[in-house]
């Protein structure tokens, strides 16, 4: 008899909490897309843990996202579709400066950057770029992905402060070990630049030859540049530059099994996703480029 009464007490608080929990749960979970969320994650029986994923996924929600673009929010509404497949120039700098091929002045930069505006270029963040290329839609029938290598101390002090005057975005791959070091960006610099427009992406950690190495060598250098990014500006790192533009096979796949979305190289001209979304072409601006030579080359890697 008190056995059973015990039963019944510990069954009636186990009813009690089951229903709070479920209120709780109700309450947390009350928009339809949390509900399909949980239903998909979690197979388990409900526990609070999940409760809070459930709110923490409520509080990140994008209602405007399409494609799994990631954190950024896009408004595609009123982007066309290209009639081909789109061929996107993604355009490569390294250092805004002189001394060698690598560098291109300051001047140049600026009247190049001119140009793109003047003649209706739009410039893509690496989330629109990636729906550029994988969907065939676009903000504009004039886009171009603006990339900077290396992550050096002037794409701070020289092409910033232009890209801000003209509103345009772009791209900078930091190598990971030089984060601070002598003509490289410190991590107030990238900070200040992801808030405006520049989103910084990974170059790797070591800047080596990707494909003198072993996959495990390989493996390294993309999954901890990606942390190493993803932890110190608080976001989802999603595009990975070859160094040197080298890489194998074996690149390709460790690459999108690291978690990022796209991969860029050197191999020269407009970007298409038939070339694969782990091994993107670029074009190199070179110093000294006239102004005819600078449009050529962006009307030669779009598709208009
Ligand atoms: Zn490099």
């Amino acid at each position: 008899m008190l056995e059973k009464n015990r039963r019944m007490i510990v069954g009636k608080y186990k009813f009690i909490w089951m229903a709070a929990l479920l209120g709780v749960f109700i309450l947390a979970g009350c928009s339809q897309g949390v509900l399909e969320n949980l239903g998909k994650k979690t197979a388990a029986p409900i526990t609070e843990e999940n409760i809070e994923v459930a709110a923490a996924a409520e509080n990140d929600a994008e209602p405007d996202s399409e494609g799994g673009a990631g954190p950024e929010r896009i408004d595609t509404s009123g982007w066309v579709t290209a009639e081909s497949a789109v061929k996107l120039p993604i355009l490569m700098y390294h250092s805004i400066s002189e001394g060698n091929n690598l560098r291109v002045r300051k001047e140049e930069f600026r009247l190049q950057m001119a140009w793109l505006r003047e003649n209706g270029y739009q410039t893509l963040s690496p989330d629109e770029a990636f729906l550029v290329l994988s969907e065939n839609r676009m903000p504009s029938e004039k886009c171009v992905w603006i990339t900077f290598d290396d992550g050096y101390t002037d794409n701070y002090t020289e092409a910033f402060p232009i890209l801000k005057e003209y509103d345009m975005k772009a791209t900078i791959f930091m190598i990971g070990k030089s984060i601070g070091k002598a003509h490289h960006l410190t991590e107030d610099q990238m900070a200040e630049m992801s808030a405006n427009g520049i989103s910084i992406e990974s170059h790797t950690i070591n800047h080596l030859e990707l494909n003198r190495m072993t996959s495990g060598q390989q493996e390294a250098e993309m999954v901890q540049s990606k942390d190493l990014f993803d932890r110190i500006l608080h976001q989802e790192t999603t595009v990975l530059s070859y160094p040197v533009g080298r890489y194998n096979e074996e690149s390709l796949r460790l690459s999108e099994e690291a978690g990022y979305k796209m991969a860029v190289t050197t191999e020269p001209g407009g970007a298409t996703s038939e070339q694969g979304m782990h091994a993107l072409h670029r074009v190199r601006i070179s110093p000294g480029l006239s102004a005819g030579g600078f449009a050529n080359m962006i009307e030669n890697a779009s598709n208009h």
